[in-house]
């Protein structure tokens, strides 16, 4: 369960995080430049570890390297999996960003092959999931895409984002509520 108040709390940082970075509530961000903004370092994993690496943990667990968060020189470095779709590693990014955010302390211990990450607990989880969506795709955005007839395809085009996640945010902001209200009064006729 995410805490009362949390979405509303994660739509406004996701506006003022925008206007800090002289963007409109309703543009797309990317996760370095929102690194960057944030003095987060931000890394592909195959600048740090060869690719062959990242391949053979792929073929040993698919799927079980999304992205982490490592302690850098200078502070926090953000590594993402460049094997994923750019839309995932745009969302996985974002997780972690949304764990810094919110200064969630990473608790637990976890080996996958020969690589050892850090992960938070579920409640921790949850919040990173919604923060992360949220930051992606604020309300502002889904509305005024909705509002110029964009669909969940060309919304996840726009804002770098996967379909699955594109239609999340349209359910969970209302938004997609709203437009079913607004199809043609079919079911006003016969009520
Ligand atoms: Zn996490």
């Amino acid at each position: 369960m995410l805490p009362r108040g949390f979405k509303a709390e994660a739509e406004r940082r996701a506006v003022t995080l925008r206007a800090e970075m002289g963007l409109r509530p309703t543009d797309p961000v990317e996760a370095a430049a929102v690194a960057a903004h944030l003095r987060i370092g931000f890394r592909r994993a195959d600048e740090l570890i060869p690719i062959q690496a990242l391949e053979a943990l792929e073929r040993t667990q698919p799927g079980c390297f999304s992205a982490c968060t490592l302690p850098g020189p200078t502070g926090p470095v953000v590594i993402t999996n460049p094997l994923n779709s750019l839309g995932r590693q745009q969302s996985d990014a974002f997780h972690e960003i949304s764990h810094l955010v919110l200064r969630h302390q990473m608790r637990t211990l976890e080996r996958v092959g020969d690589l050892v990450f850090f992960t938070c607990d579920s409640d921790d989880e949850e919040q990173a999931n919604s923060l992360a969506a949220t930051l992606l795709l604020p309300r502002p955005a889904l509305v005024a895409a909705h509002a110029r007839g964009m669909g969940v395809a060309a919304i996840a085009e726009t804002y770098g984002v996967s379909e699955q996640l594109a239609r999340w945010r349209l359910n969970a902001s209302g938004v997609a509520i709203q437009i079913r209200r607004r199809e043609p009064a079919a079911r006003g006729a016969t009520a």
